[in-house]
C-alpha cells in the first residue's frame, strides 16, 4: 500500500473545498485535496445557468487567495437590492450608496469561480489533487487523520476537512449527525437576456409560492432562481421553451423589456440542513457539509467560504504556536467562532422563507407592515446591507482584507 502524507487532507473541490485549499496553500501549508469527480468535468467553460450572489466580505477573501485578477472581468456588481412583496406596493430599497464604500458583492456565474479556481490551482505551490478518487474509509490512527481509496491508496495528515456538500459521507462516517427538513418547495434557476439594462438592481419578489430572484450578471443579462412548489416542479421543468419563456415573462413583469431564456434549466429540491457539530477526531467541517441553507438570501455559498476564511486563520495562528493543528482545542476556537454566525443566518433564512411563502392575509399585512417600518428606518435598513454585505460579527482577518 503507497501512502500520502500531507498537513491537512481536504475531501471536497467544491467551490468551498479549493477555495480553502488555496487559502490554506497560501497559508505555507501542504494541502491534499480528494474528489470523486475529475476536476476537469467541474471546469467547463460552458454556461451551466447556475451564477452565485458573492457578498463584499467574501469577495476580500478571493481577492487576499489571489482569485480576484481571474474573476474580476466576470463580476457583476450588485448597486441595489430591491425587495417586493407580490402585487403590494410596499417595497424594501437598499441602495450601495447609502453604505458608501463599494458594492453590497458581485454576481459571478458558477463556470467563471471554477475557472478561476482551476487556474489559481496551477499557480499556487502545496496542494496535490487526487480526483477523481473513491474513497472507501476514512479515519484516524494515533495522531493522523487518513483516507483510504479504492486502488488501495492511503492519504493521511494531521486533519482531515469535510468539504463534500450537503450528503457528506465523511460527516457520516465519523458519526456526526445532522437535522434537516423539506421546504416542499424548488429551485428553478435560468438565465435570462433582456432589451433593457438591469443598472446592477438585484430583485427579490415574494410570489405566493416562494421567492422569485432576478438578479444581474455582466451585460444584458440576469439569473433567474425561481422558487415554486415542488408539486409543480414537473409540469414547469416540462413546459416548452415558449410556454415557459412566457412564464418567467409573465414573473419578471416588463421593466427589462422582452426576455429570453439563455441556455438550459435546472430544478434544485431545497430544505434546510445542519450538523449538529462541526469538528470530530482530527476532523472539521467546511460549507454545505456543516448547513445547507434555502437560497433566500443567497448566502450558502458565503456562509462556506466565512468557515473557510475563519479556519485558515485559527490553524494558521495555531502553527505560528507550536501547537497540533488537528488537536481539539484548536477545532473547537473554530467552531466556536462559526457556530453563532451560522446558526443566526440558518434561522434568518428559515423564517423569511416560511413568512414570504404565502399568501395567507394576516400575514401578508403584517410583513407589509414590516417592510414599511425597515424602510424607513435608516439603522435598521444599514442592519440589513451589513448582513448582505457579510460585513458583520467578529469576521476572520481575509474577510476584513487583510494579511494573515
Ligand atoms: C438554487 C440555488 C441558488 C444558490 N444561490 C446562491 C447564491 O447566490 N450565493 C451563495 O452564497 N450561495 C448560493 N447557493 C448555495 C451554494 O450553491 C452552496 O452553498 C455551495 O455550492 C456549496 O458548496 P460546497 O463546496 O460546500 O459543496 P458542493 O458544491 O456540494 O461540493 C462538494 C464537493 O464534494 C465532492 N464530493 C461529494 N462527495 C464526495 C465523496 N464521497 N468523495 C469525494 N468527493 C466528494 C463533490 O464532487 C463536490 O465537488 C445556492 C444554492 C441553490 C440550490
Amino acid at each position: 500500500m503507497t501512502t500520502s502524507t500531507h498537513d491537512i487532507l481536504i475531501v471536497g473541490a467544491g467551490m468551498a473545498g479549493l477555495t480553502t485549499a488555496i487559502g490554506l496553500a497560501g497559508a505555507g501549508f501542504d494541502v491534499g485535496v480528494i474528489d470523486r469527480m475529475p476536476i476537469e468535468a467541474q471546469h467547463d467553460e460552458a454556461f451551466d445557468g447556475r451564477a452565485s450572489a458573492i457578498a463584499f466580505a467574501s469577495c476580500n477573501l478571493l481577492k487576499a487567495i489571489g482569485l480576484w485578477s481571474h474573476l474580476e472581468a466576470h463580476a457583476q456588481p450588485i448597486l441595489e437590492i430591491r425587495v417586493s412583496d407580490g402585487p403590494s406596493l410596499m417595497h424594501l430599497h437598499f441602495d450601495q450608496a447609502a453604505i458608501g464604500d463599494g458594492p453590497l458583492g458581485n454576481m459571478i456565474e458558477n463556470r467563471h469561480l471554477r475557472l478561476a479556481l482551476a487556474a489559481r490551482l496551477k499557480e499556487v505551490e502545496g496542494i496535490t489533487l487526487y480526483a477523481p478518487a473513491a474513497i472507501v474509509d476514512t479515519g484516524t490512527s494515533g495522531t493522523r487523520a487518513y483516507a483510504l481509496l479504492e486502488d488501495g491508496r492511503r492519504i493521511d495528515a494531521a486533519l482531515m476537512l469535510a468539504v463534500d456538500g450537503r450528503g457528506s459521507q465523511t460527516r457520516a462516517r465519523a458519526g456526526i449527525e445532522v437535522t434537516s427538513w423539506s421546504y416542499g418547495q424548488v429551485g428553478i434557476v435560468c438565465a435570462i437576456g433582456h432589451a433593457e439594462s438591469h443598472a446592477g438592481i438585484a430583485h427579490e419578489r415574494f410570489l405566493p409560492a416562494g421567492p422569485f430572484a432576478i438578479l444581474p450578471l455582466t451585460g444584458n443579462r440576469s439569473s433567474l432562481v425561481w422558487t415554486e412548489e415542488a408539486r409543480f416542479a414537473d409540469t414547469v421543468m416540462a413546459l416548452g421553451p415558449r410556454a415557459f419563456q412566457h412564464e418567467v415573462q409573465k414573473r419578471c413583469g416588463d421593466f427589462l423589456g422582452n426576455v429570453e431564456i439563455l441556455g438550459g434549466r435546472w430544478c434544485f429540491p431545497l430544505g434546510l440542513q445542519y450538523a449538529h457539530a462541526y469538528t470530530g477526531d482530527r476532523l472539521a467541517l467546511v460549507g454545505d457539509a456543516a448547513h445547507a441553507i434555502h437560497p433566500i438570501a443567497g448566502q450558502g455559498l458565503n456562509l462556506g467560504l466565512r468557515d473557510s476564511a475563519a479556519l485558515i486563520e485559527v490553524l494558521s495562528d495555531a502553527r505560528k504556536a507550536g501547537s497540533d493543528i488537528g488537536a481539539p482545542d484548536v477545532l473547537e476556537a473554530y467552531a466556536r467562532w462559526r457556530r453563532a454566525d451560522n446558526a443566526s443566518l440558518i434561522a434568518v433564512t428559515d423564517i423569511l422563507n416560511r413568512l414570504f411563502s404565502n399568501d395567507i392575509a394576516p400575514i401578508r399585512l403584517a410583513r407589509d407592515v414590516g417592510i414599511a417600518a425597515v424602510n424607513q428606518i435608516d439603522p435598521l435598513k444599514r442592519f440589513f446591507m451589513e448582513h448582505a454585505r457579510g460585513t458583520v460579527g467578529d469576521l476572520p482577518k481575509l474577510l476584513r482584507g487583510e494579511a494573515l
